[in-house]
């Protein structure tokens, strides 16, 4: 027996964030970072709170890749509150401590009968997905630890386009990278369905008709919603279908090296299709076939397996080009020396990554080290 789940109701398109007018609560206590406070986007949402009469409290104190202190700080804040309501209103940096916060909470404390609060995430940018899914990331030192809980699954996503209009295009680079990456990874899982398939092969679709239309026009409102969807899309495909090495190597390469997560997967993302489709040997697995499946569905030349393979490495990186994404992890200035310093570190990381069960080859310490070696160098 499989299953599929989606949880939150979604709010889309243009004045989506009005359903907070329409809000009933208590008291709110809104995680968001300080991004948000002068882009004037957490008054948006305070204010709707204030029309509704509902008492809140802002946390804006997380960084890009929240660590624990910032969970243990969000705990203390959360905990004196007693909100009934948790609004995320961010990138996945913040969705992400918003729902470690509230796990955590209600996982250490005594009185864990306490109701759980209704809990609305808002992106802020689009690529993690992380408002449908049931991961957050959180660094402890130098390693970020996946935590999977269906109890963090928001109830409800507001996708509003006005909110990712002032993504700055490096950020728009890599975070729409993310979006391929989730689809790509979720489409040759090990625990791919009908299901995840039907969203990751939709999100790929979006993802090439607009991302660089977000990049080139940051204000082109039809392209950010395309790409708001794409984000949330291949979310819910990769929340039922998990992730792959990608993740597994671009999360220690970002908790080593502070490479932003997107930027990470844009730089591991083609040398791990070729890994995962053996395309210097005999390029005929089912990955294989499936990346070549997806390139034809690009309209892309696919007469054979090994040419549809080739053709979508080609895409991805006419993509990063066309955004002027770094090569390389060494374009991205991390030294050689201090690279391998890492190296065998890294790939140890990877190598139990909550996302390696699920790729579609497996894959040895040797040939993680291959990737990362190949990575680095750009080749
Ligand atoms: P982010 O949340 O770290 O944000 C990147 C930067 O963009 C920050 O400086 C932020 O302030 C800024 N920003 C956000 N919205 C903006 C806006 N509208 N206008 C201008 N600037 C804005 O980046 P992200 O890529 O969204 O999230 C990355 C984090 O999410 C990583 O820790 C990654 O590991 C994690 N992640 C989580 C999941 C999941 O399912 N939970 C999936 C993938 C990645």
């Amino acid at each position: 027996m499989s299953e599929f789940l989606i949880k939150p109701k979604i709010q889309f398109g243009a004045n989506a964030l009005d359903f907070l007018s329409g809000l009933t609560a208590r008291r709110a206590f809104v995680v968001t970072d300080k991004a948000m406070v002068k882009f004037g986007f957490a008054n948006k949402v305070t204010d709707k709170l204030m029309q509704r009469g509902i008492e809140f409290q802002v946390y804006d104190d997380v960084a890009s890749d929240p660590d624990i202190s910032a969970i243990v700080s969000g705990m203390k804040i959360m905990d004196a509150h007693y909100p009934d309501l948790v609004i995320a209103l961010g990138g996945g940096s913040v969705i992400d401590a918003a729902k470690a916060v509230m796990y955590s909470l209600w996982h250490t404390r005594k009185e864990s009968n306490r109701t759980k609060p209704q809990f609305i995430a808002i992106p802020t940018t689009s690529g993690t997905g992380s408002e449908v899914t049931s991961f957050s990331v959180i660094k402890s030192r130098s390693e970020k630890l996946v935590l999977v809980d269906e109890f963090m699954l928001p109830d409800v996503a507001i996708l509003d386009p006005e909110l990712v209009k002032s993504v700055p295009p490096a950020i728009t680079a890599d975070t729409g990278m993310d979006v391929l990456c989730h689809a790509l990874e979720a489409y040759v899982s090990k625990a791919a369905s009908d299901f995840s398939d039907a969203m990751a092969e939709k999100a790929v679709k979006l993802v090439f008709s607009h991302l660089i239309d977000c990049h080139h026009q940051g204000d082109n409102l039809m392209a950010r919603e395309k790409m708001h969807n794409a984000s949330c899309i291949a979310g819910m495909a990769f929340t039922n279908a998990s992730l792959g090495i990608t993740h597994s190597l671009a999360h220690a390469l970002g908790g080593v090296f502070h490479v932003p997560h997107g930027r990470a997967n844009a730089l591991l993302m083609t040398h791990v299709v070729a890994f995962n489709a053996n395309l210097h040997g005999d390029c005929n697995s089912e990955a294989a076939k499936r990346y070549a499946y997806l390139a034809q569905s690009l309209g892309l030349p696919a007469s054979t397996v090994r040419e549809g393979v080739t053709s979508l490495i080609v895409a991805i990186n006419v993509l990063k080009d066309e955004m002027g994404m770094p090569k390389s992890i060494r374009d991205t200035g991390v030294s050689e020396a201090d690279f391998y310093a890492r190296l065998m570190e890294m790939v140890g990381q990877a190598l139990r990554d909550s996302c390696t069960p699920t790729n579609p080859r497996d894959v040895n310490t040797h040939q993680l080290e291959t990737l990362y070696r190949q990575a680095f160098a750009g080749v």
